[in-house]
């Protein structure tokens, strides 16, 4: 496996992204109500919109989904994650390789899903407005987004009337409530500044989604694992991470707060991060095992030919610790990566 192709899976990432994020937004913009024959079903995918609405099915498939690839949907189905993710890079092309590993903070993402929870089951909408992500993004969108976007429509539609075409009417422009913009202000100032300085901070502290997904995402069956004996400890990953869930000094990977964003495998510059992990692990040195040179041993020629090697040296490969930087903190029982909890 090398790591271009490891790279196709961010590229992936980023095209769902795209797909949903603009899919989801012209939903909710959409005056005429006509786009939601074709890409209704995207809001239907939304996980807290579909468990309250009892859609089993969906939010079922999601879960399963999560349990076996981690949290893809917090980076391609989820709007408010993928804005995140867009006010993230901008950051990062002012000050790249911003991240270093963060704790969890357990008790506090309880906490946010016992209040969404207790929101749900009484009336407290206010705290469910503010922590539910699609609500969130679905009133940042249609109370600031929305409005502008009815003036260009209405200027559009009074320049055809000027110029006597009469096939679009102005649409009414109305602002929702002063509530739901003074929230929608709020939510998008919160959001975005705790992702400017913090990646996915929110999505891995307050967000409810977040810490249910997580709960699923931490035990998947695909999530990035760091070969430790390619890993040349440049942290560049952990760096990377927008999530802030490496810790290459402590080999962890938190899968609870992954969230797919493949960022990392792209990065790593000598191809240690695996989300598939290879059948094989290619290793040049241990290639020649001694009972492989047992049984091809006429492959091998002799030594005038220039792969030649005298057969005790392919035998006895010369031990980890020369081939790699010896690390004082490398304990054979804790090579692989860890789970964290
Ligand atoms: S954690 Fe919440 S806000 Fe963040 S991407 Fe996932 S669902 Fe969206
Ligand atoms: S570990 Fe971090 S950088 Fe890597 S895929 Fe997960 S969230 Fe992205
Ligand atoms: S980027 Fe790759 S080599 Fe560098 S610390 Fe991370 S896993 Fe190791």
């Amino acid at each position: 496996m090398n790591i271009k192709k490891q790279g196709i899976l961010r590229l992936v990432r980023i095209g769902l992204a795209a797909f949903f994020f603009i899919g989801i937004n012209l939903l909710l913009l959409d005056y005429s109500g006509l786009l939601a024959r074709y890409l209704g079903w995207m809001a239907k995918l939304q996980f807290l919109p579909a468990v309250l609405a009892l859609n089993f099915g969906v939010f079922i498939t999601i879960f399963i989904l999560t349990l076996v690839f981690g949290r893809f949907y917090c980076s391609t189905i989820c709007p408010l994650g993928v804005w995140q993710d867009i006010v993230s890079h901008l950051a990062a092309r002012r000050k790249p390789q911003r991240f270093s590993y963060m704790h969890r903070r357990r008790i506090l993402r309880i906490l946010f899903v016992g209040v969404t929870l207790a929101g749900v089951f009484t009336t407290m909408n206010l705290l469910v407005a503010l922590l539910a992500p699609f609500g969130t993004w679905s009133r940042i969108v249609v109370n600031l987004v929305q409005p502008l976007w009815g003036f260009v429509l209405n200027g559009i539609s009074a320049l055809e009337n000027h110029l006597g075409i009469y096939h679009t009417f102005p649409v009414e422009v109305w602002l929702k409530s002063f509530a739901g913009l003074g929230l929608a202000v709020f939510s998008l100032l919160l959001v975005s500044i705790i992702a400017w300085f913090k990646g996915r901070l929110w999505c891995n502290t307050v967000c409810p989604v977040g810490t249910i997904l997580g709960f699923a995402a931490k035990r998947a069956v695909f999530r990035p694992t760091i070969d430790f004996d390619k890993c040349i400890r440049c942290k560049k990953c952990e760096r990377i991470c927008k999530s802030s869930c490496i810790n290459i000094r402590h080999h962890r990977l938190d899968g609870g707060r992954c969230v797919d964003c493949f960022d990392c495998i792209a990065e790593c510059p000598v191809g240690a991060i695996y989300f598939f992990p290879p059948a094989e692990k290619p290793d040049k040195n241990t290639e020649e095992k001694p009972r492989h040179h047992h049984h091809h041993h006429h492959h091998h020629g002799g030594p005038w030919q220039s792969n030649w090697q005298p057969k005790i040296q392919a035998r006895n490969p010369a031990p980890t610790s020369l081939r790699n930087p010896p690390n004082p903190r490398r304990n054979p029982l804790t090579m692989s990566t860890r789970r964290v909890g």
